[in-house]
């Protein structure tokens, strides 16, 4: 068995994406935002020694992983400490992808390539983008940086091929909503080829994707009028051909 364990390093985010309750309350947790110290980190790590089910960790819940000062120091030391993946077996990051530079990325896939874990314990970075053009991403995500997220998955991409690793996973992740829907199709075409460069197979998914894969996730709004958002995401997933029109949708690897 699997146990699903996220470890909040912080409540904090560098954004205020419209969907998210970082844009509706100031506190997320209805608590002062703060930051996890480097001894509750070690600690907990620590506690995870001789658990009897595999652990899946993710360093995220309500806030910005990247945003904690220390960040990359945390995941190192993660990785170092797994030794034989004693403390976890899989690592997935949820990121918004602001701060990730070449610095970060090259640390991030030297942590996937330690020696000493199996090969696919960094499982998955998850990017949350949700828009093509720049005007959407700012009106949706509250922060001018769609060009900067864009250029920092596609490095994030290159430096993974440049080491030969297959592992982490990429997802590029897009909530549909009335703001960004036109334009659902433009950011299937860019990152399926950028995804899929050199005959890849991408996972095209308008629910969670299977994480074989790097794929692009459409995602349902989750909302009060659960109806209407419901209605746009199946109109999405429709106008990219992952669903027939009057058809259930399902999670679907296509080649690009
Ligand atoms: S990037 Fe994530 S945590 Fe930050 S506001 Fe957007 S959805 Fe919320």
């Amino acid at each position: 068995m699997t146990v699903y364990l996220n470890l909040e390093l912080t409540d904090r985010c560098n954004l205020r994406c419209r969907m998210c309750g970082q844009a509706q309350a100031a506190q997320v947790h209805e608590v002062p935002e703060t930051f996890m110290s480097w001894e509750t980190w070690c600690a907990l790590l620590d506690n995870l020694e001789g658990y009897r089910d595999d652990i899946s960790l993710c360093p995220h819940w309500l806030g910005e992983p990247t945003f904690h000062p220390e960040f990359d120091r945390f995941v190192r030391h993660a990785f170092e400490m797994n030794e034989g993946n004693r403390l976890f077996r899989e690592f997935k990051l949820h990121t918004n992808g602001v701060a990730f530079g070449r610095e970060r990325a090259e640390g991030l896939l030297a942590c996937a390539s330690m020696p000493n874990q199996c090969p696919d314990t960094f499982r998955l970075v998850h990017f949350s983008v949700d828009a093509f053009h720049r005007s959407t991403y700012r009106s949706v995500k509250g922060g001018d940086f769609r060009d900067l997220v864009y250029e920092n998955i596609a490095r994030f991409l290159e430096l993974r091929a440049a080491r030969g690793l297959s592992f982490p996973r990429v997802t590029v992740a897009f909530i549909v909503m009335p703001e960004n829907r036109l334009e659902v199709g433009d950011f299937v075409t860019h990152w399926a080829r950028l995804l899929g460069a050199g005959g890849k197979r991408v996972d095209l998914a308008g629910d969670w994707p299977s994480g074989h894969l790097d794929a692009i996730y459409l995602r349902r709004l989750n909302q009060q009028d659960q109806e209407a958002a419901n209605r746009i995401h199946r109109e999405a997933l429709e106008a990219v051909g992952l669903v027939p029109s009057g058809a259930d949708f399902q999670i679907g690897e296509q080649s690009f």
